[in-house]
């Protein structure tokens, strides 16, 4: 498959607006989601360990600047009693995030990491920002499974532009966490202000180059006390939820084998339905939020997070009602990723289907 037309194509997809061609697609994302990772949508309980942050991303409410938020860390007990509600809950998988912050020290973590194995037996899932090639080996080493990373953009001016300040090489750290045997995550935000159609569809590129075990996309959302959040929004680049379907389909189609999510901030965009469009458009993961309420409010990355108010078994069986509605089935188990041996990307020159006009560019 020749590099131009797939990036021209992306690009025709990543803008096109009629309906019936935008259905085209998320059927055909559909249908593959179907066929390589089956009916079962995967639940990660998602444990928000900590709000302390050093960095100062220009995006996100968790920023050091931010003196308006309540901050806290989770102690192992905390966060071992909410994964073993993630087992009673029969979820699978944690996923313990947090700020960069440097009081999870490695010695911390590796003891939660091999307590956690230890006493629930559930895959554990690291999302703690860029940390050094020591910890992230010490972490593995004490049986973490996978680690989540998104690039956020592959626009290079970009990234340092809201993501300022000395930090590790994301795509660097992607490579390195794949060879200490880590299942890898990544993904980015749709609707920078300041992303262009060229840069997303490189960030689509980029997905089926590093074929991650799973792929995060969701709408980025201003925050009021951010200074990305402060700009009036002018991108190219719709923060809207039909620009994230887009991008979640055209991921599928890339990666037929990832694990993709329907994300909270797609779900906060679109309280009443998010979730289920982002699963019927090759999503096939669900994060449910077991972080305790106490907590929830000094976790805001983005104003008006999705179920910032639910408890843990309330979201449970909200999502529960939610997939069974799509004519899916809960997944049991860890939800590793499935290795066919490598399922070629989708040829998107196919999508034109019979009496569909072919894409013209
Ligand atoms: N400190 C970790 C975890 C950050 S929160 C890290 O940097 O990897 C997880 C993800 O939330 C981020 O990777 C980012 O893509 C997303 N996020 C942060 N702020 C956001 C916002 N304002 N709108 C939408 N998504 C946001």
């Amino acid at each position: 498959m020749p590099e131009a037309p797939v990036r021209t194509r992306l690009l025709v997809w990543l803008q096109e607006r009629d309906p019936w061609r935008l259905e085209q697609l998320r059927a055909a994302a559909d249908a593959v989601r179907r066929e390589t990772v089956g009916e079962a949508v995967h639940l990660r309980g998602l444990i928000e360990i900590s709000s302390h942050c050093v960095r100062g991303c220009g995006y996100c409410g968790l920023r050091a600047g931010n003196r308006g938020l309540a901050r806290y860390r989770m102690d192992a007990g905390a966060v071992l009693a909410c994964a073993r509600q993630a087992r009673d809950l029969g979820y699978g998988t944690v996923v313990l995030q947090a700020g960069e912050d440097p009081g999870l020290d490695r010695g911390f973590i590796a003891g939660l990491v091999a307590r956690l194995k230890e006493e629930t037996g559930l895959a554990v899932t690291l999302s703690l920002g860029e940390r050094s090639l020591e910890d992230l080996a010490a972490w593995r080493a004490a049986g973490a499974d996978r680690y989540l990373l998104r690039f956020e953009t592959s626009d290079p001016a970009l990234f340092r532009r809201i993501h300022p300040g000395p930090g590790r090489d994301r795509l660097r750290l992607l490579h390195g966490l794949r060879r200490l045997g880590y299942q890898v995550g990544t993904g980015v935000m749709v609707g920078l202000p300041g992303q262009t159609w060229a840069s997303l569809a490189e960030d689509l590129l980029r997905f089926r180059e590093l074929d991650p075990d799973m792929i995060g996309v969701g709408p980025y959302l201003p925050h009021p006390q951010t200074p990305l959040g402060r700009e009036a929004h002018a991108g190219e680049v719709p923060n809207d939820v039909a620009t994230t379907l887009k991008v979640i389909a055209l991921a599928r189609l890339l990666c037929p084998e990832a694990n993709i999510p329907a994300t909270t901030a797609l779900a906060t965009l679109d309280p009443a339905q998010g979730r289920e469009r982002g699963l019927r458009a090759g999503a096939n993961v669900v994060m449910p939020n077991l972080t305790p309420a106490p907590y929830r409010e000094g976790y805001e990355i983005y104003p008006g997070k999705a179920c910032v108010t639910e408890t843990a078994a309330a979201c449970a069986g909200c999502l529960a009602q939610r997939i069974r509605g799509l004519g899916r089935s809960l997944g049991n188990g860890a939800g590793e990723r499935r290795m066919s041996g490598g399922r070629r990307p989708h040829e998107l020159s196919r999508l034109a289907v019979t009496n569909a006009a072919p894409v013209r560019l």
